[in-house]
C-alpha cells in the first residue's frame, strides 16, 4: 500500500478575531510560515477552514518541523495530520494508519466538531473510535493519563486526524503591525520587552549604545549573539550601534554624578527619537520593570521619560523579575544575557544615584549642557548590521 500522506495543521489565535483585515494577517502568517519551513519538505500551504495546512511532508523529520514550528508567532498550535474526507469510516481507517507504527499502552480521543451538520456528535465519534483503537491495540483509554492523544477535527468537506500537538506562543503573526524601535542592551530584560512586542506583531529594529572604546565591546557581540536569537520569531530586522562616550564623558564632566543614569538614558531617547523618525518607527520599547533598580523608580521613569517625544512601550514594567528570568530561558536569550559584559551605564555608575529625580533640577541642569553637535556626531559613526534568518539556512 502507498504509504500515507502527513500534513500538518497549524491553529492561529487572534487572526480569528480580526474580521475586517483578517486577510491581510493571513497573508502575513502564511509568508512567515514559508521562511520558517525553508528547506524542509512539504509539497503546498493551503490555507483551509481558518486554518493553515503544511501538506506532504516527511513525517521522518518531524522533530525538525517541531522546532521551527514552535517559532512561528501567531500560531496557537500545530498538529500532524492525516487529511480525510468526512465520512466515519473514513476517519478510521485514517486512525488505523496513524497509529500504525504506535506501541501504545493508553490513549485518548479528542474530537472537535466543527462541522454541526455532521451527524455523530463528539462524544458518539470518542466513543467509536476508542472501542476500535482499543481493540485494535489492546491499550486502555485514560483521560488523564495516556500515552498517545488521537485528535480529530470534523470540518465540513475534510477533517483530520492527528496526534503530536505542539503549542506556540500565540499572539499575532511576526511583522503585522507597525514598526517600533527597541532599545537594547545585552542584559535579560529588553530582549524579553522586545519578544513580548514581536509577540503582538510589532515590527521591531533595535538600537544599541556602547561605549566602545572606554569598555570593551562584549556588550556588542552579546546584542548581535541575542538578536541572532530573536530573528527566530521576527524573521529580518536591523540593528543600530550608537558610540556614546563622548556624550557621556561630557555629562560626568557638567552633571552631578548622582544625575549621570538619568541624563545617559535621557540621551538615549533623544537619539532613539532621531532614528525612529527616520526609519518610521512611531513607538520606543524599553526593559524597564518598575522598581527593579535606580533608574526604574516612578520619578526617574518620568525623569527619563520626558525626553521622549514618542511613546515608550514597557511591557515588562509590571513584570517580577523572576517571570522576566522564566520567561528569557524561554525564548532562549538567557544564556547569552548572563554572559558577563560591561555595560556603557552601569560602568560608570556613582555610589549613590538619585532615586527619586525631580524634573526641576533635571531641567536646571539640562539647560547647562549643550549635547546637539556630540549627538549630531554619534548619529553620523552610527553602524548598521542587518540581522535576517535567511544568513542561517
Ligand atoms: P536590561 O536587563 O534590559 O539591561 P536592566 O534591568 O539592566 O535592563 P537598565 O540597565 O536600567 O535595566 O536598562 C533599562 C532599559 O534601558 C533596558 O531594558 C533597555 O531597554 C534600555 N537600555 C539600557 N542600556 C542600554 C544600552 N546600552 N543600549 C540600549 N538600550 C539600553
Ligand atoms: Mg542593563
Amino acid at each position: 500500500m502507498e504509504s500515507p500522506s502527513y500534513s500538518i495543521l497549524l491553529h492561529y489565535s487572534e487572526i480569528a478575531l480580526k474580521l475586517k483585515n483578517r486577510s491581510h494577517f493571513e497573508k502575513i502568517f502564511i509568508q512567515n510560515i514559508k521562511i520558517h519551513m525553508q528547506g524542509l519538505e512539504y509539497s503546498r500551504i493551503e490555507l483551509y477552514a481558518a486554518r493553515v495546512l503544511i501538506h506532504d511532508i516527511n513525517k521522518d523529520i518531524w522533530d525538525e518541523y517541531k522546532k521551527r514550528l514552535e517559532q512561528i508567532i501567531g500560531m496557537q498550535h500545530a498538529t500532524l495530520v492525516l487529511k480525510t474526507k468526512t465520512d466515519l469510516e473514513q476517519i478510521k481507517n485514517a486512525a488505523k494508519l496513524l497509529i500504525k507504527d504506535k506501541n501504545i499502552d493508553s490513549f485518548r480521543i479528542t474530537t472537535k466538531r466543527n462541522d454541526k451538520s455532521f451527524e455523530y456528535d463528539t462524544n458518539d465519534i470518542n466513543k467509536y473510535l476508542g472501542a476500535f483503537v482499543q481493540e485494535l491495540t489492546n491499550a486502555k483509554v485514560s483521560l488523564k493519563f495516556y500515552s498517545l492523544n488521537i485528535i480529530i477535527e470534523i470540518l465540513k468537506n475534510y477533517s483530520f486526524v492527528g496526534y503530536e500537538r505542539i503549542k506556540g506562543f500565540s499572539g499575532l503573526p511576526a511583522g503585522s503591525q507597525e514598526k517600533a524601535l527597541s532599545l537594547i542592551s545585552s542584559g535579560i530584560d529588553s530582549p524579553v520587552a522586545s519578544f513580548e512586542l514581536i509577540k503582538r506583531g510589532v515590527k521591531l529594529d533595535y538600537i544599541h549604545f556602547h561605549s566602545y572604546p572606554a569598555i570593551s565591546n562584549q556588550s556588542i557581540e552579546n546584542v548581535k549573539e541575542i538578536l541572532n536569537i530573536l530573528k527566530l520569531y521576527q524573521l529580518k530586522s536591523k540593528l543600530y550601534l550608537v558610540p556614546i562616550l563622548s556624550i557621556q564623558q561630557k555629562i560626568m564632566e557638567i552633571i552631578p554624578d548622582k544625575f549621570w543614569v538619568i541624563f545617559f538614558r535621557r540621551v538615549m531617547l533623544q537619539i532613539s527619537n532621531i532614528i525612529a523618525n527616520k526609519i518610521n518607527a512611531v513607538a520606543l520599547v524599553t526593559g524597564d520593570s518598575v522598581g527593579q533598580v535606580a533608574s526604574q523608580t516612578l520619578s526617574n521613569i518620568r525623569a527619563i521619560s520626558d525626553a521622549s517625544f514618542l511613546p515608550i512601550l514597557r511591557p515588562l514594567s509590571g513584570s517580577n523579575k523572576e517571570d522576566i528570568i522564566n520567561k528569557a530561558k524561554k525564548i532562549r536569550t538567557y544564556d547569552t544575557s548572563v554572559l558577563p559584559y560591561q555595560d556603557c551605564c552601569s560602568f560608570f555608575v556613582p555610589k549613590h544615584p538619585e532615586t527619586k529625580a525631580k524634573m526641576k533640577d533635571i531641567l536646571f541642569y539640562e539647560s547647562k549642557i549643550n549635547l546637539d553637535d556630540l549627538i549630531d556626531e554619534a548619529i553620523i559613526n552610527i553602524e548598521k548590521v542587518n540581522i535576517n534568518i535567511k544568513d542561517n539556512v
